[in-house]
């Protein structure tokens, strides 16, 4: 096999940008509060993420999703955008954001190149918003969602990570509104990252959210929405436009199928979110590394990718958080 391919034959056509390390939410079970961001200096400028994309892009790297840390925390992210859709070869350029500042950005963004856009949201209840991510936001993901929709990013897809005692009693409201609201609903395990301030309860296995929703609203029907190129299975209930999706990230292993890297906000190329190896790309794009250099440091990363995770009850011990990876 031609382009980039790891040691287990996975072929990886998709890159997880990471432009931040920061984000205007502190969610219980991403952030460590006490941990110090990066230094300005050390992320990564547009046209170095350009660079390593377009590197990418000529070993077979299709699609780019911008993360973060909140994405919408860098300025003038749309020309960011814009340089990436641009590339040959970057067929999909989308986001993953946690909603509050996309009401304002959405058309631009759009306008941009952006595809589409996940955002991420725990709960439907404005003090529970509060507590679980420390601020009092929640109106404005909901106008983010909305003008998403609007601008046309779509489908929207709303990412809930099920807490055990905090929002798992709010499956069924999130899954309703696939019915009302023609939305889009993700279910995510919790996955249990050693640091993490909210560890703890244990998972909440997406068997069980299907059971929850299955005894209370009706039987779900497998369908295959095109956009869904990643871990999750989906669903419909009966009546419904919007889908359910469900990623056992840590009851169901996708391992096999993965097909992805991810790039950190400052330069590390790492082949698995629960794996710390990482290759750096940061010093080599600041000593004038050519786009062929930068290949071989792609096609090295592919030989590092292990074939499973080892995420288990114990946790992930983890040197890295959440919101610098890139989730
Ligand atoms: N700020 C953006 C957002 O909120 O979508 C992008 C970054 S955030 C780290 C990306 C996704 O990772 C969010 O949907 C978040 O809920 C999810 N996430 C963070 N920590 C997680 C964990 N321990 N287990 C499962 N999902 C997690």
């Amino acid at each position: 096999m031609t382009g980039l391919v790891d040691s287990f034959s996975r072929r990886i056509n998709y890159m997880r940008v990471s432009v931040t390390d920061r984000c205007d939410l502190s969610c219980i079970y991403c952030t460590d509060r006490s941990a110090p961001h990066l230094r300005h200096d050390d992320i990564l400028r547009y046209e170095e993420i350009e660079q390593v994309i377009r590197a990418a892009a000529r070993l077979g790297v299709m699609k780019v999703r911008l993360t973060g840390g909140e994405p919408l925390m860098r300025l003038h992210l749309h020309r960011l955008v814009e340089m990436l859709a641009g590339i040959e070869g970057i067929d999909e350029v989308s986001m993953t954001t946690n909603g509050t500042h996309l009401a304002r950005h959405a058309a631009e963004l759009k306008a941009a190149g952006l595809k589409r856009v996940n955002i991420s949201l725990d709960t439907l209840k404005a003090d529970r918003f509060r507590h679980i991510t420390g601020e009092d936001r929640l109106r404005d993901v909901l106008r983010g969602i909305e003008a998403a929709g609007r601008a046309g990013l779509n489908p929207v897809k709303l990412n809930m990570v099920v807490l055990r005692g905090v929002n798992d009693d709010e499956v069924l409201d999130f899954a309703r509104r696939t019915v009302t609201d023609v939305w889009h609903v993700r279910f995510i395990e919790h996955m249990p990252f050693v640091n993490s301030t909210s560890r703890a309860n244990g998972v909440v296995p997406v068997a069980d959210i299907i059971r929850t929703i299955e005894a209370s609203l009706g039987s779900l029907e497998p369908c295959f929405p095109g956009s869904g190129n990643g871990p999750a299975k989906y669903f419909q209930l009966p009546g419904a436009t919007g889908t359910l999706g469900f990623i056992g990230a840590v009851t169901e292993c996708f391992c096999a199928e993965c097909n992805r890297f991810r790039l950190t906000a400052d330069g590390g190329l790492r082949p698995c979110l629960l794996d710390d190896d990482e290759i750096d790309l940061k010093g080599p794009l600041r000593s004038g590394a050519t786009t062929e250099e930068l290949e071989q440091l792609i096609l090295r990363a592919a030989t590092l990718k292990q074939k499973q995770h080892h995420l288990g009850d114990e946790g992930i011990p983890d040197k890295r958080r959440m919101r610098q990876i890139g989730g």
